[in-house]
């Protein structure tokens, strides 16, 4: 068996998601500091539109939310690594192929599950 979950790594898996997420936090903490300059820089200067700035803004708040999202489910795939139920379907409670996991480290379900 070379597929299963007692072949992960899970001290590599922990250590990924945490650089993840530390990552994904300081994009959303630049973004933060970044958000005002840019609506200052709209209103005095006005080198862009309206509607271009209100286009950046929506483009970078929907960013901010797939990033919030994410650490979201990096989160709950760390506690599932410390409840030791990680690797394990949320739904059927079978393994989850330790390729699938590869490709998308924080999915609670198999695939069946999934769709
Ligand atoms: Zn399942």
């Amino acid at each position: 068996m070379t597929d299963r979950r007692s072949d992960l790594d899970f001290k590599a898996v922990r250590g990924a998601l945490e650089t993840e997420r530390s990552e994904l936090r300081a994009a959303s903490q630049a973004l933060v500091a970044d958000r005002k300059p840019v609506i200052l820089d709209q209103q005095s200067v006005g080198r862009l539109s309206r509607m271009d700035a209100l286009q950046v803004q929506a483009m970078s708040k929907a960013q901010e939310s797939r990033r919030q999202a994410r650490m979201l489910a990096i989160d709950a795939a760390l506690k599932r690594l410390e409840d030791g139920a990680y690797g394990y379907c949320a739904e059927c409670g079978d393994d989850i192929p330790a390729k699938r996991l590869d490709v998308d480290p924080v999915t609670p379900r198999c695939i069946e599950c999934m769709s």
